[in-house]
């Protein structure tokens, strides 16, 4: 090939253009998705490493014998740091009781594949059951997990929560549990609220039982494995936790795709893997979900394991630490506001203060879009009615970084004017955002004009189940929600009302569309 159709740099200036409309991912103005260790020096290190393994093949580690080793020498040091090394030997429990792992994509992986493991490791010992197994944790468990249950064909069984805490007792947990149990999930810390799960009660009670403890700790793991604080027995250091996941590129600062997941048990990790010899290709071995996957990642986290050691990542820590709690202090100090709970780890959750007078509250999401008109984006998070009858507050998410500690003044004043702003505005009614939504869907309004029989959760979650495309995509439509260029609208506060007040189903059917609308190319033009 004599040339490229374009020059390399005009493409390049192309990405340039559209990365400037990204979120900054550097500066700490963005307290959630990126994870700034503010060292330019790391950032340019792990790119060139990962450049340098840019065509290598991480499905095969026997022919790209680098990535065994890289792999082998990350898995080590997560061992080390999350209390997977020691003990073994002294306890009597011997070499069964050993801990490996795998590098993995990202969190979800990790939690998928946590799943998987302890659904086959269960089914093994039953074999020939017709039960469907159970998972059983608290309902602020990650996401992933609901993924990992419907992907795997687990019934979730979701333990209601604190709502004034986001905690619960080791006793609600030890309720649920039966021989159908397959997996208990705790959080070391949760996001949504991080509450940091009582791992070692819950631990001496599913030990005692025979049941797998996976502990994900895959937002915090790195972070509280160097907390400079005392912090309760939460990794596998304690005997009945069976596996942990925590993710390198949160607080390992790897670049996005990097993930660890330890195991309890050479036995057990191996129901992780998937093996085939049964068609005419090469030998299938897949120890993740992937086949043929980049090793770009675990050479960029690999670098920065390298480069900083356990005294670097006890620095980073440290500064992450003192923001979250020059971050707490400040929330506590705004009238109106409130830190949930007693968060553990570099990040927190901020909730209405009910104690304070109705003309003094100051609601979480108005606040959040204040911030971000500000130029700081904070993470809007919904209420949520509990099996239990209680209802979770809504909440915005703050997930603390070493740089925002560089910009704490600034953040600071920004979070006490942003309160000022909103202070006594109500959060959004809910119910009338949907009559809003309703109304504006000319086909929606039965022939009598009255939404009565229309607002009905019944109505609009059958309404979900029939759903098309079309039909989704006009109610996007009606809500202001599509026909921009997938750029999120200004004010966030009146969409987290409509997530609130609508069925999941049919929230969850109306957000897949607008993600796929999102990266749908423009119609063909003729042929
Ligand atoms: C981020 C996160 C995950 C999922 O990780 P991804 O890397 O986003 O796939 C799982 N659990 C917790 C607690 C997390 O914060």
């Amino acid at each position: 090939m004599s040339g490229f159709r374009r020059e390399a740099s005009d493409i390049l200036d192309e990405l340039d253009a559209l990365r400037s409309a990204d979120a900054p991912t550097h500066g700490g103005r963005v307290l959630s998705y990126v994870y700034d260790s503010g060292l330019a020096a790391l950032d340019e290190l792990a790119a060139e490493a990962a450049r340098r393994v840019q065509p290598v093949n991480g499905l095969d580690p026997t022919t790209f014998v680098s990535v065994a080793a890289m792999e082998r020498s990350v898995v080590g040091f997560a061992r080390r740091v999350l209390g997977g090394d020691g003990g073994e030997a002294e306890a009597g429990r011997g070499e069964a009781e050993v801990v490996v792992g795998s590098v993995t994509s990202g969190g979800t992986e990790s939690c998928l594949l946590a799943v998987k493991s302890a659904r086959d490791t269960w089914r093994a010992a039953r074999l020939g059951s017709p039960r469907v197994p159970r998972l059983v944790a608290p309902v602020t468990v990650h996401a992933a997990f609901r993924k990992a249950a419907h992907y795997f064909g687990l019934e979730l069984d979701l333990v209601s929560v604190d709502p004034a805490t986001g905690t619960l007792t080791p006793a609600a947990i030890e309720e649920r549990l039966g021989d159908d149990v397959a997996l208990v999930v705790l959080s070391a810390p949760s996001y949504p609220f991080a509450s940091l799960d009582p791992v070692a009660d819950v631990a001496a009670i599913t030990a005692a039982r025979g049941i797998a403890l996976h502990v994900d700790a895959c937002i915090g793991g790195f972070a509280l494995a160097f907390w400079p604080e005392p912090l309760p027995a939460w990794n596998l250091s304690v005997p009945g936790v069976t596996s942990v996941s925590a993710d390198l590129h949160k607080y390992g600062y790897a670049p996005k795709g990097a993930s660890v997941l330890l195991t309890r048990g050479r036995d057990r990790q191996r129901h992780q893997y998937f093996a085939t010899t049964g068609w005419p290709g090469y030998p299938v071995v897949n120890p993740t979900m992937t086949g043929s996957k980049p090793a770009g990642p675990l050479a960029a986290a690999w670098a920065i394991i390298e480069a900083l050691g356990e005294p670097g990542f006890t620095e980073l820590t440290a500064q992450a630490a003192r923001a979250t709690a020059a971050l707490r202090a400040t929330i506590d100090g705004i009238e109106g506001l409130r830190v949930v709970g007693s968060p553990t780890g570099p990040l927190l959750a901020v909730a209405t203060d009910e104690d304070a007078p109705a003309t003094s509250r100051v609601d979480p999401h108005h606040w959040a879009d204040a911030a971000r008109s500000a130029g700081w984006q904070l993470q809007l998070q919904p209420g949520l009615g509990q099996a239990d009858g209680t209802r979770l507050p809504h909440t915005t998410h703050l997930t603390v970084t070493p740089v925002t500690e560089r910009v704490l003044p600034e953040l600071v004043a920004a979070l006490v004017s942003a309160a000022d702003e909103v202070r006594g505005i109500p959060q959004i009614d809910g119910g009338a955002a949907l009559a809003g939504l309703v109304e504006a869907l000319p086909g929606f309004v039965g022939d009598d004009g009255g939404l009565s029989a229309l607002a009905g959760d019944e109505v609009l979650a059958g309404l979900a189940a029939g759903l098309d495309s079309d039909g989704a995509a006009a109610i996007l439509g009606a809500a202001g929600l599509l026909g921009g260029e997938g750029a999120l609208p200004d004010r966030l506060a009146p969409v987290l009302a409509l997530v609130e007040a609508l069925p999941g189903p049919l929230t969850e059917r109306l957000l897949v569309e607008l993600l796929a609308r999102v990266v749908e190319p423009p119609a063909a033009v003729g042929r």
